[in-house]
């Protein structure tokens, strides 16, 4: 970074203004650390229209603590893996795809699950407002931080409930319920406003009843402004076998997608 620093100052011209305020600025971002913190990446997707409002670039992060049954990114499960990258180097992309974003558009951070680099996380989101872009996180609450201070800089939650039941959930997803339920208790009293996600899964996740504790599930939340049922697919089996790893879900189909919207208008219907 010094050798950086030194010939952009040389670039500027190292007795003008705008040499001066730029190394001030610089000295001001070493004093908040934002160089000192890097984050794990997966991959980035510049262009982004499904993961929140308007056109979105889509930062996957490295590393997940759960083992979601139908998971079809295991090459995110490892935290060890992927690319390390700095606030100011994801800034300066975001602010090259920036007039793509119009009104509604932004960053959307997910994963693998963000929420295990938190502080990173803080950091990004606080640039990012700092920079006019709207933030997104997409999480299945699978972490652990000072979540109210992230939420102050988030503009939205897409909440991903694998399932509301904690023995069921621990079945689905080899994880602690309490886990997300600590993150959700905090969204509700920052009251970000929420998108409910939830993977409907041929005989797992597909009964109307299931579906109406769900609907009571969700209740609970106050905050919430869309729900989004999705149909399991198979899309990501051949990354286990590229992996060597055995797919839990080896004999189950792909969800319908007709009764996957019939499930999502019953729901839509009762809660919004
Ligand atoms: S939370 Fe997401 S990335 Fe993690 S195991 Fe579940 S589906 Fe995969």
């Amino acid at each position: 970074m010094k050798y950086n620093l030194l010939n952009k100052a040389d670039r500027l011209g190292r007795k003008s203004p705008d040499c001066w305020l730029f190394l001030f600025q610089k000295i001001i971002d070493l004093e908040r650390g934002d160089y000192a913190l890097k984050g794990k990446i997966h991959s980035v997707e510049t262009v982004g229209l499904v993961d929140g409002p308007g056109v979105r670039t889509v930062l996957f992060f490295q590393g997940c603590g759960l083992r979601c049954k139908y998971c079809h990114n295991p090459d995110t499960w490892d935290l060890q893996a992927g690319k390390e990258m700095d606030v100011a180097e994801i800034i300066k992309k975001l602010k090259r795809y920036q007039p793509y974003y119009g009104k509604t558009g932004g960053v959307t951070c997910s994963g693998g699950e963000p929420l295990l680099q938190v502080e990173f996380l803080i950091e990004l989101f606080k640039e990012c407002k700092r920079n006019n872009i709207s933030t997104c996180l997409d999480t299945a609450g699978y972490g652990k931080g000072d979540y109210k201070e992230l939420l102050e800089y988030t503009d939205l939650v897409i909440f991903d409930v694998k399932h509301y039941i904690p023995e069921k959930y621990r079945e689905l997803t080899g994880g602690n319920f309490s886990v997300p339920t600590e993150f959700l208790e905090a969204v509700k009293k920052s009251g970000t406003p929420v998108w409910i996600r939830h993977v409907v899964v041929p005989n797992i996740t597909d009964s109307e009843e299931h579906i109406r504790g769900l609907e009571n599930y969700i209740a609970t939340i106050p905050n919430v402004k869309k729900v989004e049922l999705l149909p399991y697919h198979t899309l990501g089996v051949s990354k286990y076998e590229n992996m060597g790893i055995s797919y839990p879900l080896k004999d189950v189909p792909n969800m319908d997608k007709e009764k996957t919207k019939i499930l999502q208008n019953m729901i839509t219907n009762n809660i919004l």
